[in-house]
């Protein structure tokens, strides 16, 4: 089997045209709408962990943080604690050349395991343009495309610095006069001097604009850039007489970006504009389709084993989508998790669209309550707390939210992410964490 995986780091599902984007002149992404088309886009696909290391951990493991130890930046390989393989050492032991296109293992050596071939384009962690990680992958593919092969493609552009990483020809393409009236609310940031003063210093050291509807515009450039390194990608593999029809392709995310919604920017909280992130799968013996089910990260080790014919572990915490690739729907998940341990410590819980959100660390955002509940058919941004409002139905999600963790972690006195925001309540590094 052939298999290309592709993750977009920072890509917010909401931001592609497949997922509804359709509101600027130009279209941000029309290369990865056209492939949407030929097979299953993911409506509610979550990330299971975020951050970047935890949410690329638990893709590539099928265990959550809760099991496997990595929650956020900076840990070390000795807290990693999954011994199950990672879906590159499945394929790998299969007989597939695996290869990676990314600079993730350079500060997460646990991501390259079952890897064959690790090329890292550019020399950051945040690696390579799109137009360096699409060479690197199409020079892999010249030596190993003919036969079968696992190939991690791993694109950073959506990240910031938007400006720096911008190209002139794709600024042209976004006004941010197309994003005034959709550009978030400010003013968490803005009546909370503390908030304000780390927003500006970020956004000045990172030589971005202040104003959310230029970021969004730069985002968005930055995401079409992209679109074309895949087109490229493409065409590439086509010309070295590789058949694309041939090879399950898979287009996803680590997570999505925050432009000031709710007093975040960046990608370090769990709220839906971050934890949700495009999933679309392609090739053979899938049928076209939009699958409206919950799905997560963990999902997609179970999936490509299974259509690959690999038997997997009975402990993941994942389950095979093959049959949301064959058009049922059906009883998959009827409830999401999804962890943030970073700046915000938060745990969101979301089933029948409603989204309790239990944050255990805030720092200075103090307009976020412990619990918090949210519409995400209404208010998508989650700006409105409507906890008290429906306190039945709060107090319902609270008790599903604990039996979880129960299940997970074996109750709460295991429970690493309340560890962690005591720690951190009580420890004088929350200077390096507004940043
Ligand atoms: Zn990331």
């Amino acid at each position: 089997m052939k298999v290309i995986l592709i993750s977009i780091d920072t890509l917010r599902s909401d931001h592609l045209g497949c997922y509804g984007h359709n509101y600027t002149k130009n279209p941000v992404s029309p290369f990865m709408d056209s492939l949407a088309e030929k097979g299953v886009v993911f409506e509610k696909h979550y990330a299971t962990d975020v951050p970047t290391p935890p949410s690329y951990t638990s893709m590539f493991f099928g265990t959550r943080a809760i099991k496997n130890g990595i929650y956020t930046f900076n840990q070390y390989e000795r807290e990693f604690t999954c011994s199950t393989p990672s879906l590159a050492e499945h394929f790998y032991k299969e007989g597939h050349r695996t290869g990676m296109i990314s600079n993730l293992s350079l500060i997460y050596p646990w991501l390259h395991r079952g890897f064959i071939d690790i090329h890292k384009p550019g020399n950051r962690f945040q690696g390579g343009t799109a137009e360096e990680v699409t060479e690197e992958a199409l020079r892999w593919l010249r030596e190993f495309g003919k036969k079968d092969f696992f190939l991690f493609v791993h694109y950073w552009d959506p990240h910031v610095p938007y400006l720096e990483r911008s190209r002139k020809e794709y600024r042209k393409l976004f006004s941010p006069d197309e994003y005034r009236d959709r550009a978030p609310n400010m003013r968490y940031i803005n009546d909370n001097p503390e908030l304000e003063k780390a927003y500006q210093e970020k956004h000045k050291r990172m030589n971005d604009p202040y104003e959310p509807e230029k970021n969004l515009a730069l985002y968005d450039a930055n995401i079409r850039y992209v679109d074309d390194g895949i087109r490229r990608l493409f065409e590439g593999s086509a010309k070295l007489g590789i058949n694309n029809d041939e090879i399950l392709f898979v287009i996803t995310s680590d997570h999505g970006e925050a432009f000031g919604e709710y007093g975040f920017w960046d990608h370090f909280s769990c709220y839906r504009n971050i934890s949700q992130v495009p999933l679309i799968i392609f090739g053979p013996g899938v049928k076209k389709g939009r699958a409206a089910t919950y799905t997560q990260h963990v999902d997609i080790l179970p999936t490509l084993c299974e259509l690959a014919g690999i038997k997997t572990e009975s402990t993941l915490c994942g389950k095979s989508m093959t049959d949301l690739l064959q058009g049922k729907q059906d009883g998959f998940r009827e409830e999401i998790v999804t962890e943030s341990a970073f700046v915000a410590i938060q745990r969101m819980y979301v089933r029948d669209e409603y989204a309790l959100v239990h944050t255990l660390f805030r720092k200075e955002r103090d307009h976020i309550n412990d619990y918090e509940l949210f519409d995400l058919r209404k208010d998508p941004d989650q700006v409105q707390d409507i906890s008290e409002k429906k306190a039945d139905l709060t107090r319902d999600l609270r008790i599903a939210m604990d039996d979880w963790v129960t299940r997970e972690a074996g109750g709460a006195a295991f429970d690493k992410l309340r560890h962690m925001a005591y720690e951190r309540e009580h420890s004088n590094v929350g200077f390096l964490l507004s940043k």
